[in-house]
């Protein structure tokens, strides 16, 4: 696998997977199958392509294999934790390795222990990703006169406090993390809705409506939160 020349950033605002894995099955495997599931991922199969990959293309989630020809997949979890706080999923083939895993000392998000199912693995980097988007960086986001304060869950416009809904606020945390990019209906509804049957799905449009009373000057001309037609929403400054 080689390493990209530059950053990767969908712009269809897919979730971009590195995946760290040598075995050659498992790694044709899950490009195709975690392609068809709606990620973009890009593959290394050992520790120095994939920190190549990391620095060059910063991914939103990690798999990670413990057994690599050039280490082991848990010390470069822990190199990943000194400058990151991407979410780690470990991918463990011996059962003597669980052990370690298990504790999760070393950062990681979760594990999965080979052979697995591909409906599992992307059940768990979904609940990893939404864990994730819940419980963002402390940075503040300013959007016009709107300051949105991930850690405080709080979003002040001018110096009005904006009362918004648990909901609410996570669709637009969610949105200001990927700020300019377009997140997709079905992220919005993976990342608030996981697990549950939303037998409606105009109940995002109800949100994005109620937010665009609460932030926008003119909810119906809405220049921060714009939708974009057959794919989802956007966020801009
Ligand atoms: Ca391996």
């Amino acid at each position: 696998m080689s390493a990209l020349e530059s950053p990767v950033v969908d712009p269809e605002g897919r979730t971009v997977v590195l995946l760290v894995e040598d075995e050659p099955s498992y790694l044709e495997a899950l490009n195709v199958g975690l392609t068809v599931e709606g990620f973009v991922v890009l593959a290394a199969d050992t520790i120095a392509g994939a920190r190549q990959i990391f620095a060059d293309a910063a991914p939103d989630l990690v798999l990670l294999d413990v057994m690599l020809p050039d280490g082991s997949g848990i010390d470069f979890c822990r190199e990943l934790r000194q400058s990151s706080n991407v979410p780690v999923i470990m991918v463990t083939a011996r059962t003597d390795e669980v052990d370690v895993v298990l504790g999760l000392e070393f950062g990681a998000a979760d594990y999965v222990t080979k052979p697995y199912r591909l409906r599992e693995l992307v059940a768990r980097m979904r609940a990893v990703l939404r864990r994730h988007v819940a419980a963002p960086s402390d940075d503040t986001t300013i959007i016009g006169d709107i300051r949105i304060d991930a850690t405080r869950r709080t979003v002040m416009r001018g110096n009005e406090m904006v009362e918004l809904s648990r909901k609410e606020f996570d669709l637009l945390n969610l949105l200001a993390g990927r700020l300019g990019q377009v997140v997709t209906r079905d992220e919005c509804l993976d990342a608030l809705w996981w697990g549950q049957d939303l037998a409606d799905t105009r109940t995002l449009d109800t949100h994005v409506k109620r937010l665009r009373h609460k932030i926008e000057a003119d909810p119906a001309n809405p220049v921060h939160l714009v939708t974009i037609r057959g794919v989802g929403f956007r966020l801009d400054r």
